[in-house]
């Protein structure tokens, strides 16, 4: 075992503060990463606040949250192939699963039937708790693991192993590109990824935020119409308009009224996850053949491609970087909607409380 140290909250709603931990010794086709930054995403809050617990077997505190991480290969176990000391690679949500499913054999390991293993707020194959990315090290199976963009700034890359590939798998399963008319609800972390994934994939893309304040901010993320879900005129001008609308709403809205924007045969993928359940008429899905359908993350293979392709179109996030001590702020403007467009940690601040 060796010693971590990083950011936990102890019990549910606690702040987060300084933590210190074990991680296991590193195993033939482990690596040891070197954690440089991690990006803060809604599931952070959503967890180590306990709002999920509806629909979770259990949350285990004291929690290390943090899926987004970006790190320096510091050690290898014995049998590793895929990288090397001073490589630059990422882990996301996930650090394992059973591997022998049939989800797992396409790689879709986020829908492991076994269990996927989560990076945090999960148990591992040993039923040791997991912990996530705000901490110094992490320790994960080279298969688990990411090559990162070179050319593009590291800290900015950290977000797409969450927020990235969260909305790179719907736009791709759903077939976003040329010609296809995509709504982004909700322009924060994830919205933001959309933006400009479906903008680099070809499609006319509209972003529908609560108010036009980031309106200059969508435009230039690469969103061809802005409109404001607060003026209901919203709603009567973009009836039947869209193919796709991704909904990337951490709270509860009326899903029923943006089913409503749906073309004939469109499709709405929820990918927020909201504390309570929304109700859902017949009406809206029958009156157009419309489906709801929802998504998570993205398997290891989808998330490679994902990051290739940003390496290519030269997409990354929009960041605010921070450090860990300004953890339980961050938190707050995520839940003001004051985010432009993802807070990441800088991991060097870890210690120097
Ligand atoms: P975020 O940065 O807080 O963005 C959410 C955005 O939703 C806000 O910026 C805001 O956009 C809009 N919004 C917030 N409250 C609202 C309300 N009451 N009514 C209408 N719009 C509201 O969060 P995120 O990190 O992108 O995560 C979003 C959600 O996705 C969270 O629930 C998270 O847990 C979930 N998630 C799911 C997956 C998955 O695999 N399915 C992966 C990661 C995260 P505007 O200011 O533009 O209105
Ligand atoms: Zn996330
Ligand atoms: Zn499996």
């Amino acid at each position: 075992m060796s010693k971590c140290k990083g950011y936990a909250a102890l019990e549910a709603r606690a702040p987060l503060g300084p933590y210190s931990f074990e991680r296991r010794e590193p195993r033939e086709h482990d690596i040891v990463i070197d954690i440089k930054y991690c990006g803060v995403c809604h599931s952070d809050i959503h967890q180590t606040r306990d709002e999920w617990s509806a629909y979770q077997e259990e949350s285990i505190f004291p929690m290390v949250p943090g899926h987004e991480i970006a790190g320096i290969v510091e050690a290898v176990g014995s049998k590793v192939t895929k990288y090397k000391v001073g490589d630059k690679v990422g882990v996301g949500c996930f650090v394992d699963s059973c591997r022998t499913c049939s989800e797992c054999r396409q790689g879709l390991e986020q829908y492991c039937t076994v269990g996927t293993i989560w990076t945090y707020n999960g148990r591992d194959k040993e039923g040791k708790p997991t912990y996530g990315g705000y901490s110094n090290k992490i320790v994960v199976d080279e298969n688990y693991a990411l090559r990162m963009p070179e050319n593009l700034p590291f800290d900015a890359c950290a977000p797409l192993l969450c927020a990235g590939i969260t909305l790179y798998s719907p736009l791709k399963h759903w077939n976003a590109g040329p010609g296809k008319k995509v709504a982004i609800i909700g322009l924060g972390g994830l919205g933001h990824m959309g933006v400009k994934l479906a903008h680099a994939l070809g499609a006319e893309v509209t972003v529908l935020s609560q108010s036009l304040k980031k309106k200059a901010d969508g435009k230039r993320l690469g969103a061809d119409h802005f409109y404001a879900t607060s003026d209901p005129e919203t709603f009567t001008k973009l009836a039947g308009y869209f193919d796709l609308i991704l909904n990337t709403v951490s709270a509860e809205i009326d899903w029923n009224q943006y089913l409503n924007l749906l073309k004939t045969d469109g499709t709405m993928v929820v990918v927020g996850l909201p504390e309570k359940d929304v109700p859902l008429a017949a009406f809206s899905l029958t009156a157009r053949r419309r489906s709801v359908a929802g998504s998570q993350i993205g398997g290891i293979r989808e998330t490679q491609e994902m990051l290739d392709f940003c390496a290519k179109h030269g997409v990354a996030c929009d960041i605010e970087v921070v450090p860990i001590q300004k953890i339980n702020e961050a938190y707050e403007r995520v839940l003001k909607s004051d985010v432009r467009y993802r807070f990441v940690i800088d991991m060097a601040s870890l210690g120097k409380e």
